[in-house]
């Protein structure tokens, strides 16, 4: 049994005081208790977000963090850091840092190691771009993003581990992709992991959809057997659009 989760991918919008303004609307309707929710803030907002979440079902997480405990690494965050501040997630290699900040397979492998050291429920992102899927690369990008991810990583430490398939064209630009696209892409990553660490880890880890997804769409997408979720990127950044898609996963 995988508890749905569904993850607001805030990017880089919001100041301390709009992050506390959004937590405390979004806590007027209580959320459903069986499913995980977690908020991904700028980390400047984190310790806003993390006292007004207080007490509530949220879960707090990072957009990002360097693998290195500590060091001479300036604008990085650590995992420790982030621990030690109270969050309890983060997201690793979303497309928007391997596309704009030259994230590699190889750091998004050191990235999940250095979470999974300090207990982060860590939200690896994969996806194809578009060109890949128009010439029919798309399973071989999955597999690869989702073997090299998981290197040096056994079977007894995978079970805190979520996958997110975020095809990267339909990222913030209103095209996602349909439950079948995503139910197919999804079952390739499971699929993989399995071939990687066997079927009870494959069939225990949470894949989510990511890509524009909206109020009208999350029902027909989370429906899918093989999705277990959703990252959402634009509709999250307003509580009453994140509270409909947290309402229409089933
Ligand atoms: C994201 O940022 O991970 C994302 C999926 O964005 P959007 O929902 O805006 O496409």
């Amino acid at each position: 049994m995988r508890i749905p989760l569904l993850a607001a991918n805030w990017k880089m919008y919001k100041t301390p005081a709009e992050a506390r303004s959004f937590v405390s609307t979004f806590l007027q309707s209580p959320p459903p208790p069986n499913k995980e929710i977690a908020i991904f803030p700028p980390a400047i907002d984190l310790p806003a977000v993390l006292d007004a979440a207080k007490g509530s079902v949220l879960h707090v997480g990072a957009q990002n963090m360097y693998f290195v405990d500590e060091g001479a690494f300036t604008g990085e965050i650590s995992a420790p850091m982030l621990v030690a501040a109270g969050a309890t997630h983060v997201l690793i290699g979303h497309s928007e840092r391997r596309q704009y900040f030259g994230e590699t397979d190889e750091l998004v492998n050191k990235k999940l190691l250095a979470a999974l050291r300090h207990k982060l429920v860590p939200i690896v992102c994969v996806g194809e771009h578009l060109d890949q899927r128009d010439n029919g690369e798309t399973d071989a990008v999955l597999r690869r993003q989702t073997s090299r991810a998981l290197e040096n990583i056994d079977a007894a430490e995978v079970a805190p581990i979520v996958i997110a398939y975020e095809p990267v064209w339909a990222i913030g630009t209103g095209k996602t992709a349909t439950p079948e696209i995503a139910a197919e892409a999804h079952a390739v990553i499971r699929h993989e992991v399995a071939q990687l660490l066997g079927r009870p880890a494959s069939e225990a880890m949470r894949i989510l959809y990511g890509g524009s997804v909206k109020p009208d769409n999350a029902a027909q997408l989370c429906a899918q057997p093989e999705i277990d979720g959703a990252l959402v990127g634009g509709a999250s950044l307003d509580p009453v659009s994140f509270g409909k898609i947290v309402a229409a996963a089933p």
